[in-house]
């Protein structure tokens, strides 16, 4: 198999460079490094904490609630939701708190794990109305396949119907409002032109969650357009038409995913798993699909960034851990195989273990990756010497 242009295709930097506050390195798509060497999303939490008048915001959240509150009974904001303890935060507070009356959507994962089916019975239990989406499932593990192959992410198509389905019941159901958590691209690297704004730009979608390949790039791999269309947004006019707004409450309420944690606990009957995630430390985000553990690591092979390395970083700017703490658990952590669902996913996506380890090569960037007699070797790590203080 042909090796990609990881470093064309994501226009990343040939020098590997870590930030000296947090674990991430300037590998991760869109992220910014200043002349400190500290990135974007370290920048951001500092930001947040010193700067940001949160009292303020509070009184910006009320009026935009006030904007948008129906009081005929009709919904009045879309909540994406997949039971977890982040949108199931977000729901609760808008309901609970603001006097809001949600709709909260979820797409449905490729192959639900059995916890994160619980966990969103236990949060449409906890007081909430709420559709799921849910593709055709052999279109869906066609485009996992193709995605896999093509993208090396076996997520993609969950992403568009994540992205898009939450649009297509705004429009449907005559909601103006979509609330999100929080904005991914500031809190965790990425474009920093939204920084100091409540909202996103739907003509982002492209670049900030599709690799540049929208829904309509597969019809060229022989997916029909009819296949294709719950994954699709809503035609822009109706978008428009809807006067459909995009918010991030991560805007409005310091956003802490711990917190969330346990708040949902307390609230919507989230629980955590009884193990960690593969490939990481942490228990209680991302649990809802069989197949995301080949989308991490399909990101650790492309970039250097695996699941604990994401993990390890967003609690070291939350105060939660300290830096070395974050580097000891990335060296135990970062890039462990996922061994628990791989049958499953192989299965999903009707592809041989040697078909899927061909296309994890094939990511195998030379910047990154070298062959030695004990197998492939990443040439950067946080925990490498040369990396320890963050220098590049
Ligand atoms: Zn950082």
């Amino acid at each position: 198999m042909k090796k990609h242009d990881v470093i064309g295709t994501y226009k990343l930097p040939q020098a590997v460079r870590y930030c000296c506050k947090c674990t991430v390195s300037n590998q991760r798509p869109r992220i910014g490094f200043d002349a400190q060497g500290v990135c974007s999303a370290c920048n951001f939490a500092q930001y947040k904490r010193e700067k940001i008048d949160w009292e303020e915001r509070e009184r910006e959240l009320q009026a935009l609630c006030d904007r948008f509150r129906k009081t005929n009974g009709e919904y009045d904001v879309i909540v994406p939701c997949s039971g977890g303890k982040d949108g199931g935060f977000v729901a609760h507070q808008l309901k609970y708190r603001y006097g809001m009356h949600p709709l909260t959507v979820t797409w449905a994962p490729l192959k639900p794990t059995e916890i994160g089916r619980r966990n969103l019975d236990a949060f449409i239990r906890a007081g909430f109305d709420h559709v799921l989406g849910t593709p055709n499932g052999a279109v869906a593990r066609q485009l996992t396949r193709l995605a896999t192959q093509y993208v090396g992410d076996p997520f993609q198509p969950f992403i568009y119907g994540q992205t898009n389905f939450p649009l297509s019941m705004a429009v449907q159901h005559k909601v103006s409002l979509i609330m999100y958590g929080e904005n991914g691209e500031v809190e965790y690297g990425g474009d920093m032109k939204n920084a100091e704004r409540p909202t996103r730009d739907i003509q982002d979608h492209d670049t900030h969650y599709f690799s540049g390949l929208p829904p309509e790039f597969w019809i060229e791999h022989g997916i029909s357009r009819s296949d294709l269309f719950p994954f699709m947004a809503p035609r822009y006019e109706s978008i428009l038409k809807n006067k459909t707004e995009i918010h991030f409450l991560g805007y409005y309420k310091f956003w802490d995913p711990q917190e969330n944690y346990y708040y949902c606990r307390e609230h919507t009957g989230f629980v955590s798993n009884t193990e960690r995630s593969e490939g990481t430390y942490s228990k209680y985000a991302s649990l809802d699909d069989c197949i995301d553990g080949y989308h991490y690591y399909l990101g650790f092979i492309k970039f250097g960034i695996g699941r604990a390395t994401s993990d390890a970083a967003h609690e070291i700017r939350d105060g939660k851990i300290t830096r070395d703490e974050g580097v000891a658990l990335v060296r135990r952590y970062d890039g462990e195989f996922p061994k628990k669902y791989y049958q499953d996913f192989l299965d999903y996506c009707g592809i041989t273990d040697e078909q899927f380890q061909e296309i994890v090569d094939s990511w195998r960037s030379d910047h990154l990756w070298q062959q030695t007699p004990e197998g492939w070797r990443l040439r950067h790590a946080v925990w490498y010497p040369e990396h320890l203080q963050g220098q590049g």
